[in-house]
């Protein structure tokens, strides 16, 4: 086992979509002695970021506390396609669907309201006529916002590292995978890596997904992270579902649960996937494939049976996971000096990361957190330990 020693002003644990977004922030920033560490070689399948397609809203049912950050990313994205050319953004629209009283529903209203977004509210049995490929009921409501849409996630990974490879004063080491923090005593952290290998740095962020929590467990902080087994599946479809007629989606069902989904893009087919639910798995713990669990293609089938009558038959499916915050919302801290963690993005994180990674670089580089991100904090009571839990 080699024990070699490595240090860098700046280290990132995880490279994923937040880790690369806050490095590549960094070097444009100017920032010097940067280094990453990623357990695989992203973009990859093993944590959050595969699936080819997210969806980016901006009148956000989550909060209207997001949708500064969604106008920054939602400018980050058109300029990170045109600083690379590559194809990253598919501006096709979202469509939130529900029962009028739904509190998700109402808050993307309220959100719109308060931002100015331009936002449509049609009610059901309009949306059904507008839309061909759904027929949802007549009295729910449907709000579309034509300014979402979708986002070529392992592409955008993929850009970002490449960018990365090409500079200087930053350091990508795949294949390295952290298994333990020790705290310097000034700030900051060294990472003990499975080989042996270890980095240290004053100012460190730990975007590490599912090993946040067993990382910092050790340290004495408690953080109030599970992680969750999510499904989703490609299906046959006509031509209802083609994007220009057929936008990203968000959809509430009081009974049967909530989804989203993606129209046909490239003929890959109709993409749709679970929100709400998923199984609750141990960080480390392989995931079982698609159709592991009954409930898989089921949950799945009731939502086109009911309400999708231009989808047909299950082309392939996968498993992804979601780390999730007891409310979720996300967990940005410095949970201990020099010390910063990004996680428990709870299946609603993609959309943010060029803004997040601007303003992680930026706490990296400055040592100040910004205002945008104090919602985020550990001291929160919802992550609080509950009475009982501890
Ligand atoms: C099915 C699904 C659908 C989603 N849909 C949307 C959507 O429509 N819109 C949206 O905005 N968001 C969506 N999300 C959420 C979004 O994809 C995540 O919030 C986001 O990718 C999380 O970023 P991350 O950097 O925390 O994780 P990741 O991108 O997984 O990065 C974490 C990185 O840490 C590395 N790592 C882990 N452990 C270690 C270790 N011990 N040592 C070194 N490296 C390590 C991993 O290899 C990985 O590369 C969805 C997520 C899923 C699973």
């Amino acid at each position: 086992m080699t024990q070699t020693q490595h240090a860098s002003r700046h280290l990132i644990i995880g490279g994923g979509s937040m880790g690369l977004a806050a490095a590549d922030a960094l070097v444009r920033a100017g920032a010097e002695s940067i280094q990453v560490l990623d357990a695989h070689c992203p973009p990859h399948s093993h944590g959050a970021h595969h699936g080819e397609t997210r969806l980016i809203r901006l009148a956000y049912g989550e909060g209207s506390g997001y949708v500064g950050l969604a106008e920054q990313a939602w400018a980050g994205w058109q300029q990170l396609e045109q600083e690379t050319g590559a194809s990253l953004l598919l501006p096709c629209g979202v469509i939130n669907m529900g029962p009028s009283d739904v509190p998700f529903i109402q808050q993307v209203q309220a959100s719109a309201r308060e931002y100015g977004l331009p936002l449509t509210v049609l009610a059901g049995d309009t949306a059904r006529r507008r839309f061909p490929g759904w027929q949802i009921n007549t009295d729910w409501t449907a709000a579309v916002e034509h300014r979402a849409g979708v986002l070529w996630v392992e592409r955008i990974v993929a850009a970002w590292r490449a960018r990365i490879e090409r500079a200087r004063h930053v350091t990508l080491t795949t294949n390295a995978s952290v298994i333990a923090l020790e705290p310097l005593q000034g700030g900051g952290a060294t990472a003990v890596c499975a080989d042996g290998r270890r980095f240290t740095a004053e100012r460190v962020l730990l975007a590490a997904g599912q090993h946040i929590e067993p990382l910092l467990t050790p340290l004495g902080i408690h953080v109030p992270l599970t992680r969750v087994r999510k499904t989703f599946a490609w299906f046959d479809a006509d031509a209802r579902y083609q994007p220009d007629c057929f936008p990203g989606f968000s959809l509430t069902d009081p009974e049967r649960g909530i989804y989203y989904g993606f129209p046909d893009l490239n003929g890959a087919g109709f993409k749709m996937g679970r929100h709400d639910q998923g199984q609750t798995v141990q960080p480390g713990v392989p995931l079982a494939p698609f159709g592991g669990h009954d409930e898989d293609m089921a949950e799945l089938q009731q939502v086109i049976d009911r309400y999708l009558p231009g989808v047909g038959a299950l082309r392939h499916g996968a498993v992804c996971q979601y780390i999730r915050t007891p409310d979720e919302h996300f967990l940005i801290d410095e949970v201990m000096p020099g010390l910063v963690m990004a996680g428990g993005f709870s299946g609603h994180g993609f959309k943010f990361a060029c803004a997040l990674g601007d303003t992680l670089a930026d706490w990296l580089h400055t040592g100040t957190r910004a205002g945008s991100l104090a919602g985020f904090t550990l001291s929160r009571a919802a992550c609080q330990p509950r009475a009982g839990r501890e």
